[in-house]
């Protein structure tokens, strides 16, 4: 079954050919700022995700150091991916799914900086950072 999305406008499109490697939710502040809440993602390879339409890019600093990159339509705003955490790995706005149930959430990141009124789902794991490594 194709795995399919796009922005609001319908501008920037999307095709996903590779299984999605986890997915879940994200707390931190800079989610916040661009989601309007928390982001819900899911990790897919970047070789797996075909983007078409004109996008542009915002960086930010990332807790590792490293950038990260959130991915957008410049015409209605939709935020599409974010990448720079793990090479090769992009992380997907699942809001964006033509079919929002193809997400399956995981695990809750970054729960120490959700506000009160936006507490993370109960049940699922949830780390107050980024899950340890390795
Ligand atoms: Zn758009
Ligand atoms: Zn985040």
């Amino acid at each position: 079954m194709a795995v399919t999305g796009g922005c609001l406008c319908g501008k920037v499109r999307y095709e996903l050919t590779a299984p999605a490697l986890f997915g879940g939710f994200c707390y931190c502040v800079d989610c916040r700022k661009q989601s309007g809440s928390h982001s819900a993602s899911m990790a897919v390879p970047e070789a797996g995700l075909k983007i078409s339409g004109e996008t542009r890019e915002f960086a930010t600093k990332g807790d590792s150091g490293n950038p990260v990159i959130r991915v957008f339509c410049p015409n209605c705003g939709s935020a599409i991916i974010s990448k720079g955490g793990r090479a090769g790995v992009v992380m997907l706005k699942a809001g964006t799914l033509d079919d929002p149930e193809q997400f399956k959430p995981a695990a809750s990141i970054y729960v120490s900086r959700a506000p009160s009124w936006d507490p993370p789902r109960p049940g699922l794991p949830a780390f107050p950072e980024m899950p340890p490594q390795g």
